[in-house]
């Protein structure tokens, strides 16, 4: 996958078109992102306790890939980004500004 943990994205299609966000966490096997306060999902929390109150908490819930877009930390757009073969190493590399991301 493209997209790693920690990557900031930019959503491209779907209820949250036009949202960024940070990668929290990603399912390679299943292409799918979990963006932060993207897809929100509200989720009832029971109470641990008795006597203690449940609550409602939000929750973001995973996306498909295809519906993000790198955001290059250099040039700050949304890209696509391909991979380079550098010292014998695998770098992502933005076609827009040919920088390492
Ligand atoms: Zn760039």
């Amino acid at each position: 996958m493209k997209i790693k943990k920690g990557d900031t994205v930019l959503i491209i299609s779907g209820k949250d078109k036009g949202k960024k966000g940070k990668v929290l966490e990603v399912f390679p096997k299943e292409a799918r992102v979990v963006v932060e306060r993207v897809n929100l999902r509200k989720k009832h929390q029971r109470p641990k306790k008795s006597g203690e109150k449940g609550q409602i908490v939000e929750m973001s819930g995973a996306i498909s890939v295809s519906n993000v877009k790198l955001v290059c930390p250099k040039c700050g757009k949304a890209v696509k980004t391909s991979y380079k073969i550098l010292k014998n190493s695998k770098v992502r590399i933005c076609k827009k500004c040919g920088e390492a991301v």
